[in-house]
Protein backbone atom coordinates (compact mmCIF):
# COMPACT_ATOMS: atom_id res chain seq x y z
CA UNK A 1 0.00 0.00 0.00
CA UNK A 2 1.12 3.24 -0.76
CA UNK A 3 2.11 5.90 2.11
CA UNK A 4 0.23 8.74 2.78
CA UNK A 5 2.36 11.99 2.46
CA UNK A 6 1.70 15.78 2.95
CA UNK A 7 4.98 17.80 2.49
CA UNK A 8 2.35 20.91 2.21
CA UNK A 9 1.43 20.66 6.17
CA UNK A 10 4.90 21.02 7.38
CA UNK A 11 4.71 24.46 6.96
CA UNK A 12 2.00 24.99 8.92
CA UNK A 13 2.54 22.66 11.52
CA UNK A 14 6.03 24.52 12.00
CA UNK A 15 4.17 27.44 12.54
CA UNK A 16 1.90 25.88 15.35
CA UNK A 17 4.90 24.81 16.88
CA UNK A 18 6.58 28.19 16.61
CA UNK A 19 3.40 30.28 17.45
CA UNK A 20 2.17 27.80 20.73
CA UNK A 21 2.67 30.45 22.97
CA UNK A 22 0.49 32.65 21.09
CA UNK A 23 -2.49 30.17 21.01
CA UNK A 24 -4.57 29.07 17.57
CA UNK A 25 -3.55 30.72 14.68
CA UNK A 26 -6.85 31.09 13.36
CA UNK A 27 -8.75 32.60 15.92
CA UNK A 28 -5.20 34.97 16.02
CA UNK A 29 -6.07 35.78 12.11
CA UNK A 30 -9.65 36.08 13.04
CA UNK A 31 -9.32 38.67 15.96
CA UNK A 32 -6.73 40.38 13.61
CA UNK A 33 -8.30 43.48 11.81
CA UNK A 34 -6.11 42.87 8.78
CA UNK A 35 -7.51 40.33 6.94
CA UNK A 36 -5.78 41.00 3.65
CA UNK A 37 -2.68 40.56 5.45
CA UNK A 38 -4.53 37.48 6.37
CA UNK A 39 -6.00 36.55 3.71
CA UNK A 40 -9.38 36.80 5.34
CA UNK A 41 -11.85 36.59 2.10
CA UNK A 42 -15.15 36.24 3.72
CA UNK A 43 -16.72 36.74 7.09
CA UNK A 44 -19.91 36.81 8.90
CA UNK A 45 -21.21 36.74 12.38
CA UNK A 46 -20.93 32.89 12.75
CA UNK A 47 -17.72 32.07 10.27
CA UNK A 48 -15.22 32.89 7.85
CA UNK A 49 -13.25 32.17 4.64
CA UNK A 50 -9.22 31.97 4.19
CA UNK A 51 -6.95 31.21 1.75
CA UNK A 52 -4.74 28.38 2.47
CA UNK A 53 -1.36 30.24 3.02
CA UNK A 54 -0.17 25.97 2.23
CA UNK A 55 -2.69 25.63 -0.79
CA UNK A 56 -2.79 22.13 -2.84
CA UNK A 57 -4.09 24.32 -5.66
CA UNK A 58 -4.56 27.68 -6.67
CA UNK A 59 -7.61 29.79 -4.75
CA UNK A 60 -7.17 26.26 -2.38
CA UNK A 61 -9.08 28.24 0.91
CA UNK A 62 -10.32 26.89 4.36
CA UNK A 63 -13.69 27.92 5.90
CA UNK A 64 -14.42 28.06 9.77
CA UNK A 65 -16.29 28.80 12.27
CA UNK A 66 -15.21 31.96 14.01
CA UNK A 67 -15.84 30.06 17.42
CA UNK A 68 -12.64 27.68 18.46
CA UNK A 69 -13.73 24.21 18.18
CA UNK A 70 -12.10 21.32 17.32
CA UNK A 71 -14.73 18.63 16.09
CA UNK A 72 -18.02 19.55 13.98
CA UNK A 73 -20.04 17.64 16.99
CA UNK A 74 -19.09 20.51 18.80
CA UNK A 75 -20.90 22.91 16.26
CA UNK A 76 -24.10 24.57 16.94
CA UNK A 77 -26.59 24.26 13.89
CA UNK A 78 -26.54 28.20 13.45
CA UNK A 79 -22.66 27.77 13.21
CA UNK A 80 -22.99 24.59 10.67
CA UNK A 81 -25.08 27.03 8.42
CA UNK A 82 -23.60 30.09 8.66
CA UNK A 83 -20.37 27.86 7.60
CA UNK A 84 -22.18 26.53 5.17
CA UNK A 85 -23.03 29.81 3.31
CA UNK A 86 -19.53 30.63 3.67
CA UNK A 87 -18.88 27.63 1.75
CA UNK A 88 -20.97 28.14 -1.05
CA UNK A 89 -20.42 31.44 -1.57
CA UNK A 90 -16.58 30.81 -1.60
CA UNK A 91 -17.55 28.26 -3.92
CA UNK A 92 -19.41 30.73 -6.18
CA UNK A 93 -16.25 33.40 -5.97
CA UNK A 94 -13.75 30.78 -7.18
CA UNK A 95 -15.66 29.58 -9.62
CA UNK A 96 -16.69 32.81 -11.19
CA UNK A 97 -12.66 34.00 -10.65
CA UNK A 98 -10.67 31.20 -11.35
CA UNK A 99 -13.25 29.01 -13.95
CA UNK A 100 -11.83 25.66 -12.51
CA UNK A 101 -13.42 22.34 -13.80
CA UNK A 102 -14.52 20.73 -10.19
CA UNK A 103 -13.83 20.86 -6.35
CA UNK A 104 -12.71 19.05 -3.43
CA UNK A 105 -14.43 19.84 -0.66
CA UNK A 106 -14.00 17.92 2.90
CA UNK A 107 -12.64 18.05 5.86
CA UNK A 108 -9.88 16.51 8.03
CA UNK A 109 -10.54 15.62 11.64
CA UNK A 110 -7.86 15.12 14.19
CA UNK A 111 -3.94 15.31 13.26
CA UNK A 112 -3.67 11.40 12.37
CA UNK A 113 -6.35 12.39 9.41
CA UNK A 114 -4.29 15.05 8.07
CA UNK A 115 -5.71 18.46 9.84
CA UNK A 116 -2.72 20.60 10.05
CA UNK A 117 -4.19 22.74 12.65
CA UNK A 118 -6.29 20.04 14.53
CA UNK A 119 -7.90 22.23 17.33
CA UNK A 120 -10.17 24.42 15.01
CA UNK A 121 -12.02 22.72 12.76
CA UNK A 122 -11.86 23.78 9.10
CA UNK A 123 -13.60 22.67 5.52
CA UNK A 124 -11.18 22.78 2.82
CA UNK A 125 -12.37 23.92 -0.49
CA UNK A 126 -10.25 22.82 -3.30
CA UNK A 127 -10.47 23.85 -6.67
CA UNK A 128 -9.97 21.35 -9.33
CA UNK A 129 -8.84 21.49 -13.01
CA UNK A 130 -9.10 18.88 -15.76
CA UNK A 131 -5.62 17.21 -15.80
CA UNK A 132 -4.10 19.55 -12.99
CA UNK A 133 -3.47 16.23 -10.93
CA UNK A 134 -3.99 12.54 -11.26
CA UNK A 135 -4.94 11.92 -8.28
CA UNK A 136 -6.98 13.46 -4.84
CA UNK A 137 -4.53 16.39 -3.75
CA UNK A 138 -4.65 15.60 -0.36
CA UNK A 139 -2.88 11.87 -0.89
CA UNK A 140 -1.28 12.54 -3.80
CA UNK A 141 1.32 15.03 -2.55
CA UNK A 142 1.59 17.38 -5.35
CA UNK A 143 1.17 20.53 -5.96
CA UNK A 144 0.34 23.19 -9.64
CA UNK A 145 0.17 26.27 -8.40
CA UNK A 146 0.73 28.81 -11.04
CA UNK A 147 -0.72 32.31 -9.58
CA UNK A 148 0.07 33.71 -6.33
CA UNK A 149 -1.52 33.99 -2.69
CA UNK A 150 -1.87 37.58 -3.14
CA UNK A 151 -3.14 37.43 -6.81
CA UNK A 152 -6.28 35.22 -6.09
CA UNK A 153 -6.67 37.47 -2.73
CA UNK A 154 -7.39 40.50 -5.24
CA UNK A 155 -9.59 38.54 -7.36
CA UNK A 156 -11.43 36.82 -4.95
CA UNK A 157 -11.82 40.17 -3.21
CA UNK A 158 -11.84 43.14 -5.57
CA UNK A 159 -9.37 44.77 -3.62
CA UNK A 160 -5.71 45.15 -4.11
CA UNK A 161 -3.53 44.26 -1.75
CA UNK A 162 -1.95 47.60 -0.15
CA UNK A 163 1.29 45.48 1.13
CA UNK A 164 1.81 42.59 -0.01
CA UNK A 165 2.84 40.61 3.05
CA UNK A 166 4.11 37.19 3.91
CA UNK A 167 2.92 34.23 6.46
CA UNK A 168 0.94 34.27 9.22
ZN1 LIG B 1 -8.96 28.69 17.17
Amino acid sequence: MQRLWAPWREGYITKVINNQHRGCIFCRVLKSNKDAKNYIFLRSPLAFAVLNIYPYSNGHCLILSNRHVSDISQLTPAEIQAMMELLLEAKKLLQKTLKPHGFNIGLNLGRMAGAGIPGHVHVHVVPRWQGDHNFMPVTAGTKVISQSLGKIYELLTDVPRKKSSGLW
